[in-house]
């Protein structure tokens, strides 16, 4: 790998991005229905929301709200990157979008970091990229791929890189101590517990953890959503709902590991509470992004899902996902807050519509090496009704 040199690239890559701030980036998710208490594994979940329902013709409309680019990013810090990064070429000082008396040179150590890791990611993209598709574009058929092998070159060549090695696989993913990249380049990689949960509600190890907070799932299924779309076409006459919830189980899986991971995250960290906390879903060709705030009862989508192997949407797509893995950065504190914005509360995903699943998720935790059995013995407290008051009309 070479080293960089010139920045041009990522903040060429940046201002491509901050051109289309008006654009929608996130849309809120309704759950309709789920298992969320009751010991499933992340794998078994079952999540159903408005949106996959919206395939069907009698289900009643139901609103979601977008949000845009900028409703979710700090332009206005993105920016002040562009220009400071801007100030090492020449060339960019003519720049009239970003005219040099605005420039504020002094930014938060963590961001500047956090630029430098995408910076040097750009500058090596077409080596990683090539390394990706040796493994993730070897068989023809992509569903027979083994997902170790797909988790382990995403880990070297994608979320590690660009995290600036702060990326764990899951420690249960291979028996042998050293771990070493798929791909052939030899590289090793750093194992981690990736259990997230609690024993009676949604839990379980995932494939990777970025930054110490999201966590990351790959998929087999390349796409669930077409999925769903291929099977409203052709499957017009057989039981839809079932066939629906079986092929959207990866999507399903990704929606629980987002909600549980956000309230364990929130548990560890109460400095994270009220902004939405990203997790990633990789299918062979592109990554699915949902979030979650606990806080508001907020689950967030993004519409575009990014392509990692389209030729000219790569460099964007990494640029998107480095703004997901740097949320704590570059996220918008209020981008979910439904006191500062009222007209968000009809939006909410209604998953704490009680007290006794908030109360099990409160006691969700994070970075969990092993998940204890269900007792045998079930603890019910007894109220007789003779020591009850009994208020006569
Ligand atoms: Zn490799």
């Amino acid at each position: 790998m070479a080293a960089c040199s010139k920045p041009s690239r990522a903040v060429k890559e940046l201002k491509a991005v901050l051109a289309e701030q008006k654009r929608n980036e996130i849309m809120t998710l309704k759950i309709i229905s789920c298992d969320c208490v009751g010991g499933k594994p992340f794998s078994a979940a079952s999540v159903v929301t408005q949106e996959m329902l919206s395939t069907f013709q009698d289900f009643p409309t139901e609103k979601s709200c977008t949000l845009s680019f900028e409703d979710v990013w700090d332009v206005r810090k993105l920016r002040a990157l562009v220009e400071m990064n801007s100030d090492k070429d020449e060339k960019e000082d003519q720049d009239k979008d970003f005219p040099k008396k605005k420039r504020k040179l002094n930014r938060p150590n963590e961001e500047i970091e956090a630029f430098g890791n995408l910076e040097k990611y750009v500058f090596d993209l077409d080596y990683h990229i090539n390394c990706m598709k040796k493994v993730l574009k070897s068989s023809k058929d992509s569903r027979r791929m083994s997902g170790t092998e797909v988790v382990k070159v995403l880990n070297v060549h994608l979320f590690n890189p660009l995290s600036g090695g702060k990326c764990l696989i899951d420690t249960h993913i291979t028996k042998e101590d050293s771990c070493v990249c798929s791909c052939g380049c030899g590289i090793q990689m750093e194992k981690g517990p990736t259990g997230i949960g609690v024993e009676s509600c949604w839990h379980g190890f995932v494939d990777m953890i970025v930054r110490g907070n999201q966590p990351v799932q790959v998929l087999q299924s390349t796409d669930p959503q077409e999925e769903v779309k291929m099977a409203v076409e052709v499957n017009k006459d057989e039981h839809l709902f079932d066939f629906i919830s079986s092929q959207s189980s990866g999507y399903s899986q990704v929606i629980a590991e987002t909600i549980t991971n956000s309230f364990a995250q929130v548990n560890k960290h109460p400095s994270l509470s009220g902004l939405p906390i990203p997790a990633f879903g990789c299918t062979p060709g592109q990554i699915l992004v949902f979030a979650y705030d606990s806080h508001n009862d907020m689950l967030l989508k993004k519409m575009v899902d990014m392509k990692l192997f389209h030729e000219d949407v790569s460099a964007a797509t990494i640029v998107m996902l480095w703004l997901y893995i740097n949320f704590t950065s570059f996220m918008k504190r209020d981008i979910t807050d439904t006191v500062r914005k009222p007209y968000l509360s009809e939006f909410k995903a209604e998953f704490c519509s009680s007290r006794s699943v908030v109360s099990c998720y409160k006691k969700a935790a994070c970075g969990i090496v092993g998940f204890h059995h269900a007792s045998n013995w079930p603890k019910l407290n007894f109220y007789s009704s003779a020591n009850m008051t009994y208020i006569q009309e």
